[in-house]
């Protein structure tokens, strides 16, 4: 994107290599700042490489994004950003650590890559999805960072179990194993004045979780959560503005004719209401192994609506 701010990253990533390089080694590849451009789905994803990655590596970062962007498509129905720019640094070892995703001055994401990121890494990769899942949802203050966090949290399985990269037993293991970190804990006041990372991420979770499943009961299994967001996102909702959480949650019920997020929120937002996650885990036909996977029971009176959720 030709924004002032984009050209001034690009000078910036110029700049740097001109100053860290000694001559010897400035015309090696890995040495220069690389920008590639991706098109997905109608969308533009300007690719970033900050000096010290080689050839080889990026070709895979690209298939990486490439993937992760198209599992996005898949759930929201579009990428969620006409245009948005994606900024790799590298650091020492492999995989993928650090994302964050900024929506000012427009919507971009930076990530630290690991220069030894294999294959296998880049498979099992969720901190791209959930930096992209941001996108979709409009900011919020402060106060309201669980419905981000939780958001991003609980979409990015899902949406990574969709386009068969996440296997369904190891999502709904992953999710029994950590949602329970989202619970009150003594002292609790509710999402909205309780902002430690079990609440943030996982308490959010537990929100969309219950969203999930309760516009899935009420529309008959015809709509689910990803049809919310869709009506947010086609309503102008996401990270590039701001919107009080009403608006959003209001947006969401009106895509699918239902008061499911407004009441959750009514009901969560200011008191801990604990959830009753073991009886929930039992209805969706969920059972946490040892081993970490869930084995998964088809004959659960919530099995049908549990493989809408991630089929
Ligand atoms: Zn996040």
């Amino acid at each position: 994107m030709d924004t002032g701010a984009a050209s001034a990253r690009r000078r910036l990533l110029q700049a740097a290599a001109a100053l860290l390089l000694p001559p010897a080694r400035a015309a090696e590849e890995a040495d220069q700042p690389v920008i590639d451009r991706l098109d997905v789905a109608g969308s533009q994803i300007e690719l970033q490489f900050a000096p010290g990655f080689d050839q080889p590596l990026r070709g895979r970062a690209r298939q990486w994004v490439e993937r992760s962007a198209q599992a996005v498509v898949a759930y929201f129905g579009r990428f969620p950003q006409p245009q948005v720019e994606l900024l790799l640094l590298p650091t020492p070892g492999a995989g993928v650590r650090g994302g964050t995703t900024f929506g000012e001055p427009s919507p971009y994401v930076r990530l630290r890559l690991g220069v030894d990121t294999g294959e296998p890494q880049f498979h099992d990769d969720w901190v791209l999805v959930h930096e992209m899942v941001h996108l979709a949802i409009p900011r919020v203050p402060r106060r309201h960072g669980w419905l981000q966090e939780g958001l991003a949290t609980y979409v990015e399985g899902i949406a990574r179990a969709r386009a068969g990269l996440l296997p369904a037993p190891q999502l709904w293991g992953a999710l029994a194993h950590d949602m329970p970190q989202g619970q009150p804990k003594d002292g609790d006041e509710g999402l909205d004045h309780t902002p430690t990372w079990g609440r943030t991420y996982w308490g959010g979770a537990i929100f969309c979780l219950l969203a999930d499943v309760q516009v899935r009961r009420r529309s008959g299994g015809a709509l689910g959560l990803e049809h919310a967001l869709r009506g947010v996102l086609a309503a102008g909702g996401s990270y590039a503005v701001a919107w009080p959480i009403e608006r959003t949650l209001a947006v969401a019920d009106a895509a699918v004719g239902q008061t499911t997020f407004g009441e959750l929120y009514a009901l969560l937002k200011d008191c801990p209401a604990p959830v009753d996650l073991p009886a929930l885990w039992q209805d969706l036909g969920v059972t946490l192994q040892a081993d970490g996977l869930a084995r998964l029971q088809a004959d659960a009176p919530l099995a049908r609506l549990r493989e809408a959720i991630a089929a």
